[in-house]
């Protein structure tokens, strides 16, 4: 996986076990439950859901299937939620989802520029960067530095395209398939396919990089 570029405020998770945010969540789950707005029980089930059961491997398994059903893909770029909807596999999404797919030529890169929307129908919980001021304003500003320091240096004559999800419409990635996977199963392409490809902070794994 590769590097997370350090966007987090100065001394956030330092020192202490809980981050400050984790401190404050717990704190607001306590008085809430105390005063009877919340089931601890029922929150801890949702946030394993997001945690096990949606998450990024729901999005490895769409463009997996994008990349050896040229039809799917076609309808996959066409509108994203109906195409998913239409395998009936995962719950229904319920938000309008596009899939901004990359090419030799352009690279796709997704941010909320005004709050935190993100795809979790299809990747899950958002990585903590994703909802940072940081992260937010320079992918405006400097795509291209921002990537390097993601690690992805990509070459001067690719356009890196910076889309802006909203509260109506969810973005994702469909990233290029990797060199070297011909013949490879749906399940076995799925194992490259990371979350922050899909966000465009990355790309998929290459083939050497999953044990066999
Ligand atoms: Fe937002």
């Amino acid at each position: 996986m590769p590097a997370e570029p350090h966007l987090h405020a100065p001394g956030e998770g330092a020192g202490s076990e809980l981050s400050p945010l984790e401190l404050r969540v717990r704190a607001l789950e306590t008085v809430l439950s105390e005063k009877g707005y919340i089931v601890p029980e029922a929150l801890d089930r949702i946030v394993e859901a997001f945690e096990t059961k949606i998450g990024p491997h729901r999005g490895a398994k769409i463009v997996a299937k994008a990349w050896v059903d040229p039809e799917f893909k076609r309808r996959l770029v066409a509108d994203a939620g109906d195409a998913i909807n239409a395998l009936g596999e995962f719950g229904p999404i319920g938000v309008h989802l596009l899939a901004l797919e990359n090419t030799p030529q352009r690279h796709n890169l997704v941010v909320c520029t005004l709050c935190s929307c993100y795809p979790w129908d299809l990747l899950g919980l958002p990585p903590f960067w994703y909802k940072s001021a940081p992260y937010r304003s320079r992918v405006v500003i400097d795509p291209r530095g921002l990537l390097e320091e993601f690690g992805l240096s990509l070459p001067s004559d690719v356009e890196i395209r910076v889309s802006d999800s909203t509260a109506e419409t969810r973005l994702f990635v469909l990233p290029m398939r990797p060199q070297g996977t011909e013949g490879w199963s749906e399940e076995a392409l799925a194992r490259l396919v990371t979350r922050d490809s899909m966000i465009g902070t990355g790309l998929p794994l290459r083939p050497h990089e999953v044990s066999p």
